[in-house]
């Protein structure tokens, strides 16, 4: 059958009678015979709330909170129906200690004392920069917060990171020199706020499906318009009323043709560039080199498209830009960032409701796994490592001293690793043997490790590497909280 149906499972949710029900929940029980726990999905970004319904301690079914206030109720299929592994007969329930090439089960006190010891070893005898952590966007951010401060303190380095360093690293340090702060200006729900809604280097459909749900929401019953600048053939085009298809790799062209028609034809916030924006007539000036004609030739965008797509964003009283790795995972990831803020600024789209420039962040928490300094040159909040006064605050506060020099991004703590410049490595909820790029440096780089100390709640490819492996546990047995794209911070409830 030709169907649109993406399995979203709303219809289960909606229909009055149970004619339509859950497989998973088939049998399982009346509604009413199950405990409900409101909590948030453990997937993507978008931080839907979730409710479990619970039945002798597992979850037998997943609807969508209608209060939510990012998804109103709305899940997709991950969040609706991917609940199965939390009571999967693989989950780690012991830790595991390696004999001879042979996981063997231990007890948490053998486990512990084993890894203290084997730390500690390491550093009086390379020194602390010879060990390194990785954090977890999928975990909580009190989870993030101690993991960054025992590194911190305990092992004596700043070599500490996350897989943020492989997503919106590049976002993180554009915004952060355009705005002051790494992250999304806007919230999702003031996207239907928006007149024109400008999304690049996002399949959105696809990764964040509940807001690319939105958005096809938008367009067809809002009167919002969609710009869709993308190399691909993604679903939102077919919503989009502009569709530009660039070379891969050619954004910053493609961005400096769009404001130089802006400059050009006058569409620009005179008042704006004026008194929020520094610069000006240098910026004009590489600009106007990036004709229509010129940028076609770069990108591969026919000039009149190039120029329609200016006057929509120009001409839109609240203009809206989205963007995800298509954008960032570039050499010249940031820069790409910071045109994208630019070309916000020109229009005076900052600082107000349905505007601004929008990251969509790909873990459930990789927002929090930043913001509580999960990343090697900066501590919580974002505060420099290698400010002396900054440093002094959180020695004062953590009642230690600290080191001074910034640690190693999770790249370079594999390529140290291969060298042997770091022996030991602790990895919290992370799995770079299956999403770091370049899969043999990486095994080669743990694989020569003196000690590597793996949490984690499956065997994972990268758990198989560990000396030591600890248990953790999921999103439905512990509390906390999330922080989702648009910095929404949203407790976790403990549920089984
Ligand atoms: S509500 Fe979701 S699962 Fe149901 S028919 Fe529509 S797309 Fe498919
Ligand atoms: S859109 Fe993201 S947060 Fe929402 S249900 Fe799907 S995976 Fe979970």
């Amino acid at each position: 059958m030709d169907t649109d149906c993406v399995s979203c499972g709303a219809c289960i949710q909606t229909c009055p009678t149970g004619a339509l029900t859950e497989k998973l929940a088939r049998f399982q029980g009346r509604s009413w015979e199950f405990r409900k726990v409101q909590t948030v999905c453990p997937y993507c970004g978008v931080g839907c709330q979730i409710e479990l319904n619970i039945k002798n301690d597992k979850i037998v079914k997943v609807y969508g909170v209608e209060e939510g206030p990012d998804n109103k109720g709305h899940l997709c299929v991950k969040g609706r129906f991917g609940f199965d592994y939390v009571h999967h007969k693989d989950r780690l329930t012991t830790p595991l200690i390696k004999h001879n090439g042979k996981f063997e089960e231990a007890s948490w006190d053998e486990a512990l004392n084993l890894v203290a010891t084997k730390f500690k070893e390491l550093k009086d005898k390379y020194g602390s920069d010879a060990l390194a952590g990785l954090s977890s966007a999928k975990c909580t951010n009190e989870e993030n917060y101690l993991f960054q401060k025992f590194i911190r303190i305990c092992f004596g380095t700043n070599n500490i990171d996350h897989c943020a360093r492989l997503c919106h690293a590049s976002t993180v340090a554009g915004l952060a020199r355009a705005f002051g702060s790494g992250a999304m200006t806007n919230s999702i729900r003031e996207f239907e706020r928006a007149d024109v809604i400008l999304i690049t280097g996002s399949n959105t459909t696809e990764t964040h499906p509940v807001i690319g749900n939105y958005f096809k929401h938008l367009a067809a019953y809002n009167g919002t318009k969609l710009m869709v600048v993308d190399p691909r053939a993604i679903e939102l085009t077919e919503y989009a009323e502009i569709w530009l298809r660039q070379k891969s790799g050619t954004d910053v062209a493609w961005i400096n043709g769009l404001m130089n028609v802006i400059i050009n034809e006058g569409l620009y916030n005179k008042e704006f560039v004026e008194n929020r924006t520094e610069n000006f007539d240098e910026f004009r000036k590489v600009v106007s080199k990036y004709t229509p004609r010129k940028v076609e030739k770069i990108t591969g965008i026919p000039e009149e498209k190039l120029i329609a797509a200016a006057r929509m964003y120009g001409k839109a009283d609240r203009g809206s830009i989205v963007f995800a790795m298509g954008i960032t995972q570039h050499t010249t990831g940031t820069d790409n960032v910071l045109s994208l803020a630019n070309l916000a600024m020109l229009c005076g789209n900052v600082g107000r409701e349905g505007t601004g420039v929008n990251p969509l962040r790909g873990q459930n928490n990789v927002q929090g796994a930043c913001d509580l300094g999960a990343l090697p040159d900066v501590y919580p909040g974002y505060q420099k490592v290698s400010e002396a006064q900054v440093r002094e605050n959180f020695e004062t506060t953590w009642g230690v001293k600290l080191p001074p020099k910034e640690g190693l991004t999770v790249v370079e703590i594999t390529d140290a690793a291969s060298k042997g410049e770091i022996k030991g490595l602790y990895i919290m909820g992370e799995n770079p043997m299956l999403s770091d790029p370049n899969l043999n440096h990486v095994r080669e780089g743990l694989e020569n490790l003196d000690f590597l100390v793996v949490q984690d709640i499956f065997l994972t490819e990268t758990a198989e590497l560990a000396d030591v492996v600890l248990p953790g546990v999921s999103f439905a047995e512990k509390e906390g909280t999330f922080t989702n794209t648009c910095r929404r911070i949203q407790l976790l409830h403990k549920a089984i």
